[in-house]
């Protein structure tokens, strides 16, 4: 297996595509984003192993963000790859108007919930267009929770892995001494993955997120490639630790509300993560919302006319992160 690092300093940054050579099938497992650094980093990387674009027969997609999925359409226009994705984000991967339209009205009722000041959103509409950034539009087939996929000499396990987005899938496979998994941006080695803003699509991120980090935890892989940066070599400690943060944010949340609630998303998201620039202004009220939704349901934490307010004190997070 080759890595492959870009040098990108969109969304999280220094994404990874994963080059499989098993038996006589070649196989990618992400592809950057559609940019000329990047396209030109991912033609020489190939290079090095004497292949081109025109020689990928298949590609595998971890999620729907154009950082992973900007080059799938241009590869596949050269060489007829299979492309896969899961089902939940397949309509995004090709831009399917429908899901599109439906993803915008989403952002835009949520800004409003959220009470994102109107300037904030103006600042943020050209982040979320991603136009110059999608590339060629691939043909999808779309995948499910358990399925397989033959990369030559060896299969990957198909995990759906919700949370950062709706149809995020890890890929199990047999490694050197043991399991392990391409992870996406299910566990990152260094920032933890955004929940509730990156895919307004999700219901209940954070609750989806933490059983995911639960579910890969169990699995005990030896170790794990991320979308971005390095590989983890103790996955498992690493997603207890997310969600050991995770748990620190809930309280904080409660916290915050207790000094200053009621309170909204964005106000909360402020005291969380002060002024926010770029795709962060999605990012942050987007967290903070997930944080708040959580702890309502879990009956910690009130909607009220004028806000959320702290129903618990935050002793009491323990028990629902
Ligand atoms: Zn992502
Ligand atoms: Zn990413």
């Amino acid at each position: 297996m080759r890595v492959l690092t870009f040098g990108n300093h969109e969304f999280e940054g220094q994404n990874s595509a994963y080059l499989l050579t098993d038996g006589d099938l070649v196989t990618l497992v992400d592809t950057g984003i559609a940019v000329p650094t990047v396209r030109d980093e991912f033609t020489a990387g190939l290079d090095e192993q004497n292949l081109g674009f025109k020689d990928i027969d298949q590609i595998v997609l971890t999620h729907w963000h154009p950082d992973h999925t900007g080059l799938a359409g241009d590869i596949q226009a050269q060489s007829d790859a299979t492309v896969y994705v899961h089902e939940a984000d397949a309509p995004l991967v090709t831009r399917d108007a429908t899901a599109l339209r439906e993803l915008e009205a989403r952002q835009r009722e949520l800004f409003e919930t959220w009470g994102m000041p109107q300037e904030k959103r103006d600042e943020l509409l050209p982040f979320l267009s991603t136009e110059e950034i999608v590339g060629r539009t691939p043909d999808v087939e779309p995948l499910s929770d358990g399925a397989t996929i033959d990369i030559g000499d060896r299969t990957l396990e198909v995990l759906h892995a919700p949370g950062h987005t709706d149809g995020l899938c890890c890929f199990a496979f047999d490694g050197d001494h043991g399991p392990e998994a391409f992870v996406g941006d299910a566990v990152l080695p260094k920032y933890t993955p955004n929940v509730g803003g990156a895919d307004v699509r999700v219901e209940e991120p954070l609750a989806k997120y933490l059983d995911t980090l639960e579910s890969l935890a169990e699995r005990s892989f030896d170790r794990v490639w991320p979308g971005h940066r390095d590989v983890i070599e103790a996955p498992t400690e690493r997603a207890r630790e997310i969600i050991e943060h995770h748990r620190e944010r809930a309280k904080r949340v409660i916290d915050i509300l207790d000094d200053h609630g009621p309170a909204d998303a964005w106000t909360v998201s402020d005291h969380l993560f002060g002024d926010l620039e770029g795709i962060h202004i999605l990012h942050g009220p987007g967290e903070a919302y997930a944080h708040l939704d959580h702890l309502e349901r879990h009956g910690l934490v009130e909607h009220t006319a004028s806000g959320y307010r702290a129903v618990a004190t935050h002793e009491t997070v323990g028990d629902v992160v």
